[in-house]
């Protein structure tokens, strides 16, 4: 018979192993946590959306619309897209169900998003974000909480290093005349642009402040700081912002070259940049998008939000060692429960039973094997404690416990009754 050949998952998109799952399910509890404290409400939409949802809102020339989209017909032959990020089925899903009808809104989601890039560290075709959008509000008091609350969230995970960056895009004015003034100063160097900023240069000159190549980064430290084209308003609410910040003892930094890699922005945007991870550093970013509502045919609603890669800070925190990686680590059960013939392993399933509905963490040794054979698997499971029911104790209903992961252990091995294991495991525990 010839041998099949391996089915393997498709180039960029990830499986996340039971190793690391516990730290994954730990860092978006902490979002989740936080989020609730700050009263934002979860929002779930569908992966796939129509086509024309993200060419409207994201924009045609940006890197995503252009390249990055997974984009198919579907049997009817309608035009449907993997969604790239989170916010234009955000927005969707508030015009369509009226959530910004004389309402505010505080609202977070997670889940996948697809992107078609070139795998790399900290760079997926499928990668997790979590974010958080708010509608109705214009003002820089909504955006002080936003920011205060990753703050928060990157303090509860121990995350290290990480440093917000601010700017202000300000309005379509000020954006009309920042490009020409940038379009003046780069077309006088032109020859010392890469071919990807040669042609953005016309397509969408704004995006090459974003651009990694070194020489053209050199060639932006003089360009014209798009802060000098700010409208009074627009000045004003970002020093607003600086000084909440302040207040909040938020360190950050002014970056007059952050534009980020969406369209919709307006005014306020930052990223939260990790200085040790290498070249995709940014864990965070987002920002103002007050047309975003109504150019997707809802009434005029301002926005502010971010997406957060989880990728990104999953693995920042493992490199960091962080405290929060290593209690995941050392994820193990409370107890583990071995049995010696049919009598005992009945029983046994019903004390797994009962110990759990007292809240502990309990694994159990399944199927047949000698006692040596179940202690082993005991210990390898990082249980402290070992429940044993052999055949003497089934026949008088006791359990014999054990600990394991002590020397100088308070007892070495006790017997009692079955329906008074939980309690003493549960004290046992509390004294080692
Ligand atoms: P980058 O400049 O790194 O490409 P971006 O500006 O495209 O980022 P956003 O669209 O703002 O990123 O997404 C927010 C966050 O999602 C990023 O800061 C990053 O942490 C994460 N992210 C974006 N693209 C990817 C990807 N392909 N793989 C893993 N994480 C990603
Ligand atoms: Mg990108």
């Amino acid at each position: 018979m010839s041998k099949k050949s391996q089915i393997k998952a498709i180039r960029g998109m990830n499986d996340i192993l039971p190793n690391e799952s516990p730290l994954w399910l730990a860092v978006e509890a902490v979002c989740a946590g936080v989020f609730a404290q700050y009263s934002y409400k979860q929002i779930r939409t569908p992966l796939l959306e129509s086509t024309h949802l993200f060419a409207r809102s994201i924009g045609a020339e940006t890197d995503i619309v252009s390249k990055e989209m997974y984009t198919f017909d579907d049997r009817n032959g309608d035009s449907l897209t993997l969604r790239p990020e989170g916010t234009a089925s955000t927005v969707r899903a508030g015009i369509e169900n009226g959530l910004f009808y004389n309402q505010q809104q505080r609202l977070w989601y997670t889940g996948p998003m697809f992107r078609h890039e070139r795998p790399q560290k900290g760079r997926y075709r499928q990668f997790y974000q979590i974010g958080v959008e708010c509608y109705g509000w214009s003002t820089p008091d909504i955006e002080a909480e936003v920011l205060a609350m990753i703050h928060k969230v990157f303090t509860d995970l121990g995350l290290q290093h990480t440093e917000l960056q601010i700017n202000s895009l300000g309005d379509v004015d000020t954006r009309e005349r920042y490009r020409s003034a940038l379009i003046e100063y780069l077309s006088k160097h032109v020859d010392a642009l890469d071919e990807d900023s040669q042609r953005r240069l016309t397509t969408n000159p704004l995006r090459i402040l974003d651009s990694k190549n070194e020489g053209v980064q050199a060639l932006l430290l003089d360009a014209p700081s798009i802060l000098d084209y700010l409208s009074p308003e627009s000045a004003d609410a970002f020093a607003c912002l600086q000084g909440y910040l302040q207040d909040l003892q938020i360190d950050f930094t002014i970056n007059p070259r952050l534009v980020r890699g969406l369209d919709y922005y307006n005014d306020t945007v930052f990223e939260w940049v990790n200085a040790d991870y290498g070249a995709q550093s940014t864990v965070c970013g987002g920002g103002r998008y007050d047309s975003m509502v109504e150019q997707l045919g809802g009434q005029s609603t301002p926005g502010f939000g971010f997406g957060m890669g989880l990728e990104r800070l999953v693995q920042i925190l493992q490199e960091q060692a962080a405290p929060i990686a290593k209690q995941q680590e050392q994820d193990a059960p409370d107890a583990f429960l071995v049995s010696i013939g049919d009598r005992a392993r009945k029983q046994m399933i019903s004390l797994q039973a009962e110990m759990v509905r007292t809240g502990l963490r309990v694994q159990c040794h399944m199927g047949d094997g000698s006692m040596k054979n179940q202690f082993k698997r005991a210990d390898k499971s990082g249980a402290p404690i070992a429940v044993i029911i052999g055949d003497d104790e089934a026949v008088e209903g006791k359990a014999s416990i054990k600990v394991l992961r002590r020397t100088e252990a308070p007892i070495a091995q006790r017997t009692v009754m079955q329906n008074e294991v939980a309690n003493t495991v549960t004290n046992l525990l509390e004294s080692l």
